[in-house]
């Protein structure tokens, strides 16, 4: 870490060489006080959306920080594919961890999704915690070395998820624990529900790079059979990812992990 050029996130449209930046106070204070940075120094800027840079500090004047782009930087953090994560609504402290490390793994988008048996109540979600949400995957795209910020979507019922992954999606996968209910008393995992071969099997006809795929994880009751039903409908792939049951915070990273390793972006 102490080796390491700091990252920081600069929602600028794109980074030029010698262009002056001038960063908040919020950033600055970072930069400054947290991080004991002084002029001269050197760190990264971020802007979310794929530019990166390397930049110098040139002076703090006020509650401002001014930096000076040095030149250009290429990050190949991103992963070959496109992952959105449409996920049932959990307990707040589940849904940031679900969004750290799913953004730390590489995950494109995260949609809460409202479901029979989630968490009620959160149709309405606070600003304050919208922008809680969006600070968590800030800060795992700086840490992790990201060029790309995870877009945070609006809430959706589980319709209009469906729909909007069927719109925005080659393949949608749902994770459903029942998918593996007879693995666990007969064994024979090597059966057709499972998660890899229908991933496998969509990655052999798609090109990775054009890849966008949904994965469905439930709420910590799970999906309904309506839902279920109403997926498989949809044209979603029911999948199982074992013949244990995991937290639904478990096999939302699990999910996103075995995503992304299959098209060879870890
Ligand atoms: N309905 C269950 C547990 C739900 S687990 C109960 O309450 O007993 C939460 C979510 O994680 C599920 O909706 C599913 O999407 C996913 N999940 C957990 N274990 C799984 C498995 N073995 N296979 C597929 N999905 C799983």
């Amino acid at each position: 870490m102490m080796n390491e050029t700091l990252r920081f996130y600069v929602p600028i449209p794109a980074f030029e060489t010698h262009m002056e930046i001038t960063a908040g106070p919020e950033l600055a204070r970072q930069m400054q006080s947290v991080l004991r940075l002084r002029p001269n120094d050197e760190v990264i800027l971020i802007n979310g959306a794929g530019s990166a840079c390397v930049a110098r500090i040139q002076a703090f004047t006020g509650r401002a920080a001014q930096l000076l782009v040095e030149q250009l930087l290429l990050l190949q953090t991103e992963p070959p594919i496109t992952v959105r994560l449409y996920q049932g609504m959990l307990k707040s402290a589940k849904f940031e961890w679900i969004i750290q490390k799913g953004t730390e793994i590489g995950v494109t988008a995260f949609i809460p999704v409202i479901s029979e048996h989630s968490i009620k109540g959160l149709d309405e979600v606070s600003s304050t915690k919208k922008q809680r949400w969006r600070s968590i995957a800030i800060e795992a795209m700086e840490q992790s070395g990201r060029s790309t910020l995870p877009a945070i979507e609006e809430p959706a019922p589980f319709q209009q998820a469906l729909q909007s992954a069927a719109k925005h999606c080659n393949a949608t996968f749902l994770a459903w624990e029942e998918s593996g209910k007879q693995q666990r008393t007969t064994g024979n995992y090597k059966e057709k529900s499972g998660f890899q071969p229908a991933l496998a099997n969509v990655i052999q006809y798609t090109q990775v790079e054009r890849l966008v795929i949904a994965l469905f994880i439930g709420p910590e009751g799970g999906f309904s059979e309506l839902e279920v039903q109403m997926a498989q409908a949809a044209g979603a792939k029911i999948v199982s990812l074992g013949p244990r049951i995991l937290r639904a915070e478990t096999a939302a990273i699990a999910a996103a992990i075995l995503t992304i390793s299959a098209c060879g972006g870890m």
